[in-house]
């Protein structure tokens, strides 16, 4: 083999870290001059729930938001609240005027409905797309915030110069938070796009027609060198923790490295893309909130 066709045969991580950096260097700038305007941009994340990687979360959260001059306030309501609790918070957060983003994380206690508690979320303030309004009007088209991790996959995508228009798009996963935003998102782009989903037959025969595939499922391997063609894109937006503390995606790496054009690695990839857009959304929402008042 020549040194050329090792080359194109190679498979080209699709980091998301330089992206992240900077989108996250924007933010600071844009919330340095909301700052100086006497405005300190505040993200409220409410949590109902003890599960530790979503702590863990939480804190990378606060951490880039502190970096970027971000105020970020937890609402801990504890894993055993009631589902009144959890909405009154955020119907109060909606009503303050010194928060400008709301998050609310998941997982929810048992029985709880995510989209009847994010639907209390505030449209302005829905930094990360989960009032149910926010997916019917980027559905329809109409300006919205997009659920931050969809956002993060069009961004990659586009860092990283993969054109969509007219391609063949699959993504695997059809949550409200993931796999119909992110399908929304590249139908906007001209893509031609394909859902799979659990109860699709023979998903291979749908990954292997595909130019791009979004794997957003929760299962670890679940996409080999079999549910890809040679030379495709691949963003792996799984994230699956390891007995040995660390995090893997839904698509076995080493199965498609050499075969597929483009992955995005887990960690590294769709994650930290995610954490700087919801960083910029909340600059965006303290921007045009002191645009409103003035
Ligand atoms: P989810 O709500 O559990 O949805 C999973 C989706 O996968 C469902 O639509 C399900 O289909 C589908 N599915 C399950 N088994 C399947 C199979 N064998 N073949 C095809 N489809 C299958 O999960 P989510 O919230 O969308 O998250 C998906 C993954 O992304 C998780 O690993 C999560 O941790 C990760 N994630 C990462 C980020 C980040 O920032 N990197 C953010 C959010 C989520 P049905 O609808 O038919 O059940």
């Amino acid at each position: 083999m020549t040194t050329a066709q090792r080359e194109s045969a190679a498979t080209r991580p699709l980091d998301g870290t330089g992206l992240a950096r900077e989108i996250c260097a924007e933010a600071t700038t844009t919330a340095a001059e909301l700052s100086s305007a006497g405005i300190t941009p505040q993200l409220a994340v409410v949590v109902a729930t003890d599960d530790e990687s979503s702590s863990w979360y939480v804190r990378s959260i606060a951490k880039t938001a502190a970096r970027a001059g971000i105020s970020c306030s937890v609402v801990d309501l504890g894993a055993e609240c009631a589902p009144a609790l959890i909405r009154a918070a955020l119907e109060s957060l909606s009503a303050d005027e010194s928060v400008h983003g709301i998050i609310l994380q998941t997982p929810l206690p048992a029985g709880v409905r995510f989209e009847e508690q994010a639907s209390a979320i505030a449209p302005a303030k829905d930094v990360d797309g989960a009032n149910p309004l926010s997916l019917g009007r980027l559905t329809a088209g109409s300006p919205a915030f997009a659920p931050a991790t969809a956002t993060a996959v069009l961004e990659l995508l586009d860092h990283h110069e993969v054109a969509l228009a007219g391609r063949r798009c699959v993504v695997v996963g059809r949550s409200n938070v993931v796999g119909k935003p992110a399908a929304a998102l590249l139908l906007q782009r001209d893509a031609t796009v394909t859902i799979c989903h659990r109860h699709t037959e023979d998903l291979a025969r749908f990954t292997t027609a595909a130019d791009v595939v979004v794997v957003a499922v929760g299962r670890p391997g679940l996409i080999g060198a079999e549910h890809v063609r040679d030379r495709a894109i691949v963003i792996d937006v799984g994230t699956n923790p390891t007995p040995e503390g660390g995090l893997v995606g839904d698509v076995d790496e080493a199965a498609v490295s050499g075969r597929v054009a483009g992955l995005s690695p887990v960690p590294g990839g769709v994650g930290p893309v995610t954490t700087a857009l919801l960083l910029r959304n909340t600059v965006q929402a303290a921007a045009s909130s002191a645009r409103r008042t003035t």
